[in-house]
Parts: structure tokens; sequence; C-alpha cells
């Protein structure tokens, strides 16, 4: 296959931006900002339009958007539609057992969020106040994220399968005295007990008030005073709700990055810069068309849950998906099975996810109809070729447009990709800049590079989406994106950018490997790795080398039932060498069953670093690892490498 692949002529009919309107629309986004964003703000019901839109500096830092603005966000999400979409189904649920399904239309979404608004005014929750939500994926949780937008409330939400420890550190962190939770969730088809773990996590803390929305039924403690059924509670809370007026630069939520890199930050995003980046991006990127159903697999724990499975799709009038459970239960075709019992049209993913599918073969997916599927998407690392080729092939049967959309918890909505009735794909590359978006290249010493080349990818002008601040800790948001590059927004990833202006992200700056003088990406040598028909996974950080400065290690993991030897090792070296060039030989490799990943399912290349650079003893923050008890077996391969 060519590796610039065209807009199948489906995606190009009464697509919302061809690749003439880009260019335009994009143009002007850069010459016109507050012209462009004026006209954007438009998908939003305002009380107030604001008359002031782009209101940033990057030196000294301060952010803001559309800031006299005055709006609402859960009320574009919900009350907005009611005169035109009230028996619309808004969110389309799924549980963790195939078949157990729920829908909310927007009328039922409408009564359910001003339900839990008035359960949290009823424990005296007040505009500013910080609720933590540590919830199943059920339709409540989205709820309870709206309820608090309704009555400008902040919520965190805390990712269910986080650790009573990991729960309580983001709780204190922003001193939140409201936690909404459920009695369990279900998760391939196992209890997770969320509410002993709330209760675990609050020991001695200063929370006065817990919601508990009944779920799996499976037996809690209740707390005398603090802890409130939320159906008992709801049942008798008056049925309206006003929608408290909040300024654009109010803020609408905290959310703690992955962990992928450090200490988990609380990023913050404020109410009218991200309700505008969020609907707009939505509408372009997945050229969404009144009555489709829309499903993107992430958590609402993750930012992608926030900004794709509940703002974007609610602010555009949407049928959202949301899945409880996970994509091999109760076997690996649980996907494709959904995707044809709802007729999915649009369906976004991770590479960690397609490539724990694509592991299994093709017969899962084929056995199901998937002719529904318009569209494709991924985020969240970049994805390899390999991987990228069968979502494409087998999933989309070579007819579905796939954006693979590069953003951050930080940039709040999608940043760089392709969009699917203007633009080649290329596998492997997010693409190009969404409106707004300005991206640069910039070497070791500050230079801006042009044209084609690789470097730190910058972003040299705000946008409406970003973060406004990491919460509590000004400084920290200062020091962590504005210090390498006065003037700048550093994203922290490397980056080339190629003759057609396309970006494509070589990973985190810090998993740039320097062997002999020549940088490497590593996500170029995992792509190498795994086009062997043996491996599964790849991760490759470097390692201090006497002689070439860095060496590169390669951590790997075989497909089910191959086993690692010598000469599977040879071949290995030998098809990097190959792909790449000399430059690039794995100088070790290491066999392992399973690579460390965050919650979210990232890849957590730094301790995979230390442990290659034998620091055993500063493993760091180790805390949002999915599975902790990994670390030992690696450091014992490490021994034995
Ligand atoms: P932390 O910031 O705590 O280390 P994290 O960076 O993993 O955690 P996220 O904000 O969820 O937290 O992830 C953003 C990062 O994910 C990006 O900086 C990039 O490295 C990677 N990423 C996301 N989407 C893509 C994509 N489409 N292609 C390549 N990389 C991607
Ligand atoms: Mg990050």
């Amino acid at each position: 296959m060519q590796d610039r692949i065209l807009p199948p002529a489906k995606a190009v009919q009464n697509t919302h931006c061809t690749a003439q309107d880009y260019a335009a629309l994009h143009a002007r986004s850069l010459s016109d900002p507050d012209g462009f964003w004026a006209d954007q703000a438009r998908r939003i019901d305002w009380d107030r339009f604001p008359t002031r839109i782009a209101g940033w500096s990057y030196d000294p830092v301060d952010i803001s958007w559309f800031e006299d603005g005055i709006l609402n966000l859960c009320f574009n999400c919900v009350d907005r539609h009611l005169p035109s979409r009230a028996d619309q189904v808004a969110i389309l649920w799924e549980g963790d057992e195939p078949g157990v399904a729920r829908t909310l239309t927007y009328a039922g979404l409408y009564a359910e969020v001003v339900r839990m608004a008035n359960c949290l005014k009823e424990l005296g929750a007040t505009k500013g106040d910080r609720v933590t939500l540590y919830m199943p994926m059920i339709p409540e949780a989205a709820v309870a994220m709206l309820a608090c937008a309704r009555i400008g409330a902040v919520h965190s939400v805390v990712f269910g399968g986080f650790s009573p420890d990991a729960l309580r550190g983001r709780i204190d962190d922003c001193a939140s005295r409201f936690v909404i939770t459920a009695d369990g969730g279900m998760r391939g088809g196992k209890l997770v007990p969320l509410k002993a773990n709330v209760d675990e996590a609050l020991e001695g803390s200063a929370v006065q008030s817990v919601i508990v929305v009944r779920h799996c039924g499976n037996a809690v403690a209740m707390s005398e005073g603090r802890d409130h059924w939320y159906d008992t509670l709801g049942a008798t809370v008056p049925d309206t709700c006003p929608c408290e007026p909040m300024n654009a630069e109010d803020p609408l939520f905290i959310l703690y990055t992955s962990g992928s890199t450090g200490k988990p930050k609380g990023v913050l995003h404020t109410t009218g810069g991200y309700a505008v980046w969020t609907a707009t991006t939505f509408h372009y990127v997945f050229d969404y068309r009144d009555g489709e159903i829309f499903w993107c697999t992430a958590d609402v724990g993750w930012v992608t849950g926030h900004s794709y499975v509940v703002y974007g799709p609610l602010a555009n009038g949407a049928t959202t998906l949301m899945y409880e459970g996970v994509p091999n239960y109760p076997d690996c075709s649980r996907n494709w099975d959904m995707v044809e019992r709802h007729k999915v049209d649009i369906f976004y993913t991770a590479p960690t996810a397609i490539r724990a599918l694509m592991r299994e073969g093709a017969a899962p997916v084929k056995k199901h109809d998937r002719s529904s599927l318009r569209l494709l998407g991924t985020v969240g690392e970049p994805i390899n070729p390999e991987a990228w080729r069968w979502y494409y092939e087998t999933v989309g049967d070579s007819r579905c447009p796939v954006v693979d959309t590069w953003w951050q918890t930080e940039t709040g909505g999608i940043m760089i990709t392709t969009l699917p009735g203007a633009h080649a794909m290329k596998p492997g590359s997010a693409g190009l800049p969404f409106f707004g978006i300005a991206p640069e290249l910039v070497d070791a010493g500050g230079n801006v590079l042009e044209g084609a080349a690789s470097g730190n990818l910058c972003i040299a002008r705000s946008w409406p989406g970003q973060m406004r601040t990491v919460y509590g800790d000004h400084e920290r948001f200062v020091q962590t994106y504005f210090t390498a590059y006065r003037g700048k927004y550093f994203t922290g990833d490397g980056c080339r950018r190629d003759e057609d202006g396309y970006y494509w992200i070589t990973g985190r700056v810090d998993d740039v490997l320097n062997v002999s003088g020549h940088r490497l990406g590593t996500a170029e040598v995992e792509s190498a790795l795994v086009l062997h028909p043996k491996v599964a996974e790849a991760a490759v950080v470097g390692y201090p080398h006497d002689i070439k400065g860095q060496g590169i290690y390669c951590y790997v993991t075989l497909i089910a039932g191959e086993e690692a030897s010598e000469a599977l090792e040879t071949e290995l070296k030998q098809l990097v060498r190959h792909e790449i060039g000399p430059i690039a030989t794995p100088d070790l490799l290491h066999f392992t069953p399973a690579l460390p990943k965050t919650r979210s399912g990232k890849i957590m290349r730094r301790i995979l670093r230390k442990i290659a650079e034998n620091e055993f003893a500063t493993l760091g923050d180790t805390s949002t690892l999915a599975d902790p008890g990994l670390v030992d077996s690696l450091i014992e391969g490490r021994r034995n490498t």
C-alpha cells in the first residue's frame, strides 16, 4: 500500500470541510483569530456573547478567551436541545454484560442532571466548590459532570481503576469536600468495589458528603451523615434547577494527567474556551452528521472521555455511546459486536487497544457486520503504521477514513489531525494543524526550524481549549510548559514535519535517542520491531553506552504462544537494521510477558528507562501503573540481559 491514502469517496460527500475549506479556514484562523473564533463561538449559546475574544500572553503567562462572555456549558449540552431533540437519544449505554443497555433521551438526560444538581445543592455544594467523581462508566458519570457544570461546581474525575491512595491524593490536592461515586462498577465480569475504595480513601479526610449511585447492588457501608444514596436523596428534590451563569474564564474542571512522565498535574480548564474548542473540534474532526451514533471508548476518567464522550458530542446534539466494560470481555470481538448491534457510525479508540485486538487476528472482527461504520479515529500514543493499516483495512474494510488525533490533557481537545473529507492520510502521521493551531519545531538551542525538519514540538499561539493553570500551582504551569522555550507552549513531544507539512509525533522528547550523534525516535524503532509477525508490542529506551553515548534497549512482548530465542533476537536486530539502518540496530533485547502501562494504557517509558539504566532505586512515582507487580519481574529480566 502507498503511504498516502486519499479519503475514500464516501468521506468526501457532504463533508463539513473540503480541502479548499480547510485551506481558507486555517489561513483565516491565523490571520484573523478574533474574527474566526467569534464565528466559531456561535456554536455555543451565550447569556452574554463575548466582545473580547483572544486575550492571552505567553510571556508573562496569562491566558484568557472570550473573557467577558457568560454561558453555562450544561445548558449548552442539555437544555438548549430540548425544543428540537427531546426524544432523541443523548446517551446510549451498554453495560459490562453484552446486551444490558439503557438509553437516556435528551429529555431524560435533562431530568437526571437536574436531579443530581439539586442533590449537590441540597448537600451545600455551590459555585466554585470542587467535587470529586469516582465512577464506573455509567450514564450517571456524565450526569454528575453536567450537574456540576450546571451549578458552577468544578468537577475532578478520578478514573475508577485508581487505588484508594491515588484517589485520596487527588481529593486532597484540590481540597474537595464532595464525592460522587457508585456502590461498584463492572469491568470484564469483575466487580470494582468503588464505594469501599472511597471509604478507605476518606479515612481522616475533610470530605463532608458522598453521593452513592446504586448500580451493582453489592453491599456497602454507609457512614451516617456523610453518605447518601442517590436514589433516596434524589427522590425528594425539586424537578427544576436553574443554570448558574458562568463567566467564560470560570473553572469548569480539574483533571489529573495520566502520569506517564512524572507526578500527575492537576490540569485546570475553564468554561468558555473549552466549550468552543470541544464543540468545534468534534464537528470538524469527526465530521459529525445529525443522527449518527458516535462511540469513543475512552473512560470519563481521561480527558478523551471528558471532551469526546461527554462535552463535544452533547454540545453538538449527538448520540454518544458509553460502554462500561473492556474490549476483550466476554471475548475480543466485543467492540465489533457492539458496532453491529448499535449501528455505530464513528468509532474512536486508542492504539493500545488496536494493537491488543490485532494480536487476535482478523476473524473476531470479520464475524461482525461493520457496514454502519463511516469513520475511525485514534488517540493517545503514536500509532505504528502496521497497526494503522490493520485498523484501516481489517476494521474499516478500507472504506472509512482514519483520523489520528494528536492532543493532550493540557490542550483540551484535538490539535493535529487530518480532516476526513479534506486530506490524504499517511499511516503513522497525525496530520495537519487544526484551526488556530500554529505548531513550531524548535531545536535544542531554541531556534525555530522551517520546512521539513525534526525537533521539539511547540505551539506558538494560544487556542481556546488550552489549560489555564496547574491547580494550586501556577508556578509549575509556567515552569513545565513555558520555560524551555520562552514565549511558546512546549508540548514535551518530539516531532518531525515532512515535505507536505504533515506532523509525525516521534514520542516524548525524553524518549528521543542520541546514538553516536544521530537522533532517533523511539517510535521508529518500535514500529520496525512490531513488523515481525511474532512481536506483539515493543518499547524502546536509551541507556548509557560507553562508545555510542546512548545504546538502544528494546523491551519486546511476543504474540501468544511464541517463545523467545537467540535466533529470534538475531532476526529482530536484522529487521530494525533493514528498516531504519545500521545506526538503529538494537543493542539489548529484553523479552517480557508484558509492558508497564498507565491505567490509561500508555507505556510508562520513564520506568523502562530507569530499569535499562540499572537505576532500580529511583523509579519515581509508580502509583498510576496498572500492574505495579510487573516492575520486579522487569528488574529481574534486566539483571539477566
Ligand atoms: P503525563 O503528562 O502525566 O506524563 P500523559 O502525557 O500520558 O501523562 P495525556 O495528556 O493523556 O497524558 O497524553 C498526552 C500525550 O499522549 C501527548 O503528549 C503525546 O505524547 C501522546 N499522544 C496523544 N495522542 C497522540 C497521537 N495521536 N500520536 C502520538 N502521540 C500522541
Ligand atoms: Mg503529558
